[in-house]
């Protein structure tokens, strides 16, 4: 079927090679990728998406799925694949009542915030506002809520979806419970999800917090400090250790802007006062560079870092999942968080634990339940002449930290790996999910993904 045929079963748009706007259309959020689809079809309904797979299936192409296109690898293309693009499904139905919302597929965290937070709630999702609910939810989901209340899969109340073989089904904690299991850390694996429905919490709508830049020679104190602090730190305390390049803000001196420093981010949802005396002991650490810190909109603070992360950007980004933070792993960021080559990168060790330890290990498909914390080094630079300098400085680091890690990484972080890789990605749940995987998509339509290949 040629893309004009394929127009024909679509209301939303079909833009193949000879379209204007293809070269737009075809590029994901991570410029390093280049691929050519066949086509990229802008779904708008479920019935859409059915035809696609349909098409998919019977013409043999490959299918991509591209929810807000922020997958580091570039799952949302490939040459000569039929995308699914779900950006027009951006609908969000906030019940204040219940405390649900439901969620177009391709909404992103910036659209879903602003519709809960008119409401005082929010749910688990991503730091920066233009990813994905989709991709981040079904790998798992880390934000500043996460210890107050779980991953955003923890949040998921049900999922449509619809299948390789061309059904629509509603997958619950009681209907196709396998299903709504799997989607739960499994991934895009299973099916394009055109609707999600999330449970909500009050948040207030400023919350306390914000950046504080350290000397460099505090790294050490403060990531241990943090450590400490963290194991049984108050759930509204929802912030991570980080390593940046001082960039050029108002509050950064200077003389100071491009120089890396180790940061804490933090967000504390709770009583204003509470918050700034925990944070007051972290700025007896070690001395404070610079900092921004005050009440700031919950919205707010969760689009701190667009202004760094433009799409169109090189992207490359490794994972790792870590327990306490040892000497040795405290030292491996000392050294590797001073080379980091370009202001828009980030070393992010996000804590895992507070309500995210709660679910039992076997609940859900994701299977980190036991790390303290999950990291990020991710490599982000405008220019593609120094790839190899950015790619080398992930590299490294990753290297730095694997000897001190535990099995596997994030998914949602992880490059494009092999198949031993991803199968310590998902973890222990990851025969499960090829059982799974074998029931809902035998044939492996949906491989464009850190693939669970059917058991
Ligand atoms: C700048 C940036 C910031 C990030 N911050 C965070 C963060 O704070 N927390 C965190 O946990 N992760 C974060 N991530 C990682 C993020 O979770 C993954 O990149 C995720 O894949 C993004 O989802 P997406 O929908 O934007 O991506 P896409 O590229 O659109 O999707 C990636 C894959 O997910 C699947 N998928 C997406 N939507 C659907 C759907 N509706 N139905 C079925 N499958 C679907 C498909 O397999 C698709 O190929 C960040 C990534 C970037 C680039």
């Amino acid at each position: 079927m040629s893309v004009i045929e394929l127009r024909e079963l679509i209301t939303g748009s079909v833009i193949g090679p000879a379209d204007p706007g293809y070269d737009d259309a075809r590029h994901v959020y991570n410029f390093m990728i280049d691929a050519r689809p066949h086509a990229i079809v802008g779904c708008r309904t479920a019935n859409d998406v059915r035809a696609v797979v349909a098409h998919a299936v019977a013409s043999g192409r490959e299918l991509a799925v591209r929810g807000g296109g922020h997958s580091v690898p570039g799952f949302g293309t490939a040459d000569d694949a039929l995308v699914v693009d779900l950006s027009d499904m951006t609908q969000i139905v906030v019940d204040p009542q219940r405390r649900t919302a439901r969620v177009g597929g391709g909404a992103t965290w910036g659209m879903m915030n602003d519709a809960t937070m008119a409401h005082g709630l929010a749910t688990t999702g991503g730091i920066v506002a233009s990813t994905g609910v989709g991709g981040l939810t079904l790998g798992g989901g880390i934000g500043y809520l996460t210890r107050a209340h779980g991953l955003s899969c923890d949040n998921l109340l049900s999922a449509e979806v619809v299948l390789a073989d061309g059904s629509i089904v509603v997958a619950t904690a009681d209907e196709h419970p396998d299903l709504f299991w799997a989607l739960r850390g499994g991934g895009g694996n299973f099916g394009v999800v055109t609707e999600f429905t999330f449970a909500l919490h009050p948040v207030p709508e400023n919350i306390y917090g914000g950046l504080i830049f350290f000397e460099r020679e505090a790294a050490g104190d403060l990531f241990r400090a943090f450590d400490r602090f963290i194991g049984d730190a108050p759930r509204e305390y929802g912030g991570y250790p980080a390593w940046h390049l001082a960039p050029p803000l108002p509050f950064i001196p200077a003389d100071r802007v491009g120089e890396p420093f180790p940061v804490l981010v933090s967000c504390w949802a709770g009583e204003h006062e509470r918050g700034a005396e925990i944070l007051q002991r972290f700025r007896d650490v070690g001395p404070v560079m610079a900092e921004h810190v005050g009440p700031i909109p919950y919205t707010a603070l969760n689009s701190l870092f667009d202004p760094l992360l433009p799409r169109g950007l090189q992207h490359y980004w490794k994972a790792a999942f870590a327990g306490d933070l040892t000497d040795d792993v405290i030292a491996a960021h000392a050294e590797h968080g001073r080379q980091m080559p370009a202001v828009n990168c980030a070393v992010h060790l996000y804590p895992v634990n507070g309500a995210a330890h709660d679910v039992a290990p076997d609940a859900t498909a994701w299977g980190h339940r036991d790390a303290k914390y999950a990291t990020v080094i991710a490599g982000m630079w405008p220019d593609p002449a120094d790839n190899d300098k950015n790619i080398r400085w992930v590299k490294d680091y990753y290297a730095a930290l694997a000897p001190h890690s535990l099995p596997g990484g994030y998914v949602n972080f992880a490059s494009a790996d092999d198949q031993a890789t991803v199968r310590a990605n998902f973890g222990a749940g990851y025969d499960r999910l090829a059982q799974i995987k074998r029931r809902y998509d035998p044939a492996n339509l949906f491989h464009l993904n850190q693939n669970i290949v059917p058991a």
